[in-house]
């Protein structure tokens, strides 16, 4: 089949929930993807912030191929080497107790959720407590992560929600004091909120979230399912603000490209929700999955991809800002570590037909919120493909 013949084949069949560019990609390789006829693109966006070790790496297939070899799935019921290696290992990555693996990241979602409200159930038995999330924050499309995900242009059409959930301002304290009553059992947030637009959590906002919970006995839940997996420069996110979440949710990058995610907390939270029962999956965890969380950690320790971040993302950074300088449509930069935006003045330049632009000059970037361009790259970039990113987005912003 030719690109056309494989386009109109998919649009004849496919639900219609995107409006994809028309290109069919083939394969990668490092940082690079090749479409169907052999053309060769930058990749800024690494699958949304998923294929953080980049395309082909080596030692990471060999340990999917020898895993399938072996056996790819059995049950929960039971258990698995590479169930335990993984367990093991992204605990002591995220420094907190108990993990549970999804599928996605909004089943991770799902999970701290129902963890949540399961704390609070057994501490007053009571049936109506509240959830805070934050305007503008995304955490997925089932029903409990649409419910706490801070857009209403998401969520009204599918109207109801689970209930008792309130929105508070990201980065305004006293707008979240101001909701927490008796009643509160969590309050939900990214560390960096990345589809609404890359605002990464101010320190001090953080901080007294973090200090309230304790006061009220509320439990923090912080979703990294963009932001964490070492993109911010350590680990997750939270580790650069001083606070430990109650609950963490990963997703994205801790699989770099098999379908995982995980939600992780601490002791006392396990010790006081879910128990046999209470919540469970057919998939999640499976030897496949797990070999390939297993084999992501050991990939990021060995090959020192946290160090790579943080001498690389100032590097960005500083090319943004630069760029930004060189246009009068754009307003800003901003982000942490790889997780970086520039700003538009979308009255003057819409970012959609700059991504246009940039895929037809061999670069992938991908939009957010309404007035940014994202930039999302495999955290194993160098500085000169740091170099060619923005000498191709100069050439994008230009046209
Ligand atoms: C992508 C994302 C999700 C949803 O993850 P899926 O795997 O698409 O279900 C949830 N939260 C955040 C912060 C995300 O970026």
């Amino acid at each position: 089949m030719n690109t056309q013949e494989i386009i109109k084949k998919a649009d004849e069949n496919l639900l219609h929930t995107y409006n994809r560019y028309p290109i069919v990609f083939d394969r990668g390789e490092g940082v690079r993807l090749y479409d169907h006829d052999g053309r060769e693109y930058l990749d800024f966006c690494a699958g949304i912030a998923v294929y953080a070790l980049g395309y082909g790496n080596k030692k990471y297939e060999d340990a999917l191929k020898k895993q399938i070899e072996k056996i790819t799935h059995i049950s929960n019921y039971y258990y698995s080497e590479p169930l335990a290696d993984a367990a093991e290992k992204l605990t002591k990555a995220a420094g907190l107790d108990r993990v549970f693996f999804t599928n996605s990241g909004a089943e991770a979602v799902e999970g701290a959720i129902k963890a949540a409200r399961k704390y609070a159930y057994l501490k007053d038995n009571a049936c109506d407590h509240e959830i805070i999330a934050m305007e503008h924050s995304f955490h997925g499309r089932t029903f409990g992560a649409l419910s706490v995900t801070g857009n209403s242009h998401y969520r009204e059409p599918f109207e109801p929600m689970i209930g008792n959930v309130k929105f508070a301002k990201f980065n305004d304290y006293d707008s979240v004091e101001a909701l927490v009553n008796e009643k509160t059992c969590a309050i939900i947030m990214e560390t960096v909120q990345g589809e609404g637009g890359i605002y990464p959590a101010d320190r001090e906002f953080i901080t007294k979230i973090r200090k309230l919970c304790d006061e009220k006995d509320i439990l923090l839940i912080l979703d990294e399912i963009q932001c964490g997996m070492g993109r911010s420069g350590s680990m997750f996110a939270f580790m650069q603000y001083g606070v430990v979440p109650d609950i963490l949710t990963t997703a994205k990058a801790v699989g770099c490209g098999v379908p995982v995610g995980a939600f992780l907390m601490s002791q006392k939270v396990a010790d006081a929700s879910l128990v046999p029962g209470d919540h469970g999956t057919t998939y999640g965890g499976n030897p496949l999955a797990c070999a390939a969380i297993d084999t992501v950690l050991d990939i990021f320790e060995e090959d020192k991809v946290l160090e790579n971040v943080r001498e690389v993302a100032p590097y960005l950074e500083q090319k943004l800002k630069e760029t930004v300088e060189a246009y009068d449509f754009l307003k800003e930069e901003r982000g942490l570590g790889l997780m970086r935006a520039i700003v538009f003045d979308t009255d003057k330049k819409k970012p959609g037909d700059v991504v246009k632009a940039a895929l037809s000059k061999g670069l992938v970037l991908i939009t957010a919120g309404t007035d940014v361009i994202r930039f999302l790259p495999p955290l194993v970039i160098t500085k000169a493909d740091v170099d060619e990113m923005a000498e191709k987005l100069s050439a994008a912003l230009s046209e």
